[in-house]
């Protein structure tokens, strides 16, 4: 079979190492999702790993020239690689039950990846994907500096845990940065109990302006005549937890 060219525009750094791959998929839990889906199968290195486990077991991939490749080699699966962009696709709908996703994920779309994540939280029990490394330490981290705003959404509804870290010689081509895969797993927060919506666009606005205290960062919110959140408009977005961003949005809906 021919092999795949790897087109840079597509963020595609094929993994070139087979026990690694192996060990990639064995994150996999298995556990309380019906469906799997894998993004950016490529070459399929991760694909052949999976193919046999009893899932239902789902490929989307962007790149023609990377279809044509995987119905020659996984004829079986033919029906469920679908050819498409991962960030247009209708995930709540195309499953009916929840639903694990798995990827060697291209850099270039990851953060969009896991905002969709975020928005399905009801669909998605689990994620194991490949990131560049300061996307996964930023989603791993509870405090500090490194923390940003899809920390904190993410971490509202998953647990997070640091799986592996690989040198960019992994990939052909290599990558110019380092690449980490995190275990991603739902957590039993059921809801907010605030608006989804504006918990997000509260947690923006103070990362958005980071450097300001919560008071001045969300001024728009008329949070001040609140006495039960006055300690927390005294800090910077990276001092707090989720909990406390609730605790403001909270406050915030009632203003
Ligand atoms: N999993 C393979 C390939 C990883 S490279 C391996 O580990 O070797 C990233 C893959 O994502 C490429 O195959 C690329 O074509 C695909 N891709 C890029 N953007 C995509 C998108 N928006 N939706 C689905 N797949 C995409």
């Amino acid at each position: 079979m021919k092999l795949v060219k790897a087109k840079k525009y597509l963020g595609q750094h094929f993994l070139n190492n087979n026990n690694m791959a192996e060990k990639i998929t064995n994150f996999l839990s298995y556990n309380n999702y019906q469906h799997l889906l894998e993004i950016g199968p490529g070459m399929g290195i991760l694909t052949k790993h999976i193919l046999n486990k009893d899932i239902d077991f789902h490929l989307i991939e962007i790149d023609s020239e990377s279809v044509l490749y995987l119905n020659e080699k996984f004829p079986d699966l033919k029906k469920n690689i679908i050819e498409g962009d991962f960030l247009k696709f209708d995930l709540v709908n195309h499953f009916k039950n929840k639903v694990a996703i798995i990827g060697n994920f291209p850099y270039n779309i990851s953060s969009q990846i896991l905002f969709r994540v975020w928005e399905n939280h009801d669909k998605v029990n689990e994620v194991v994907g490949m990131f560049q490394k300061e996307v996964a330490d930023r989603v791993l981290s509870l405090k500090g500096r490194k923390r940003g705003i899809l920390s904190v959404l993410i971490q509202a509804f998953f647990d997070i845990e640091h799986c592996l870290d690989l040198e960019p010689n992994y990939f052909s081509p290599p990558p110019k940065v380092q690449s980490t895969v995190i275990k991603i797993t739902r957590n039993n927060r059921v809801s907010l109990e605030c608006s989804k919506k504006l918990f997000k666009q509260i947690v923006k606005s103070a990362y958005n302006q980071r450097r300001k205290t919560l008071r001045n960062a969300l001024k728009s919110y008329n949070l001040e005549t609140r006495p039960i959140i006055e300690p927390l408009l005294q800090l910077r977005a990276e001092q707090l937890s989720v909990d406390d961003f609730i605790k403001i949005t909270q406050n915030a809906e009632k203003a």
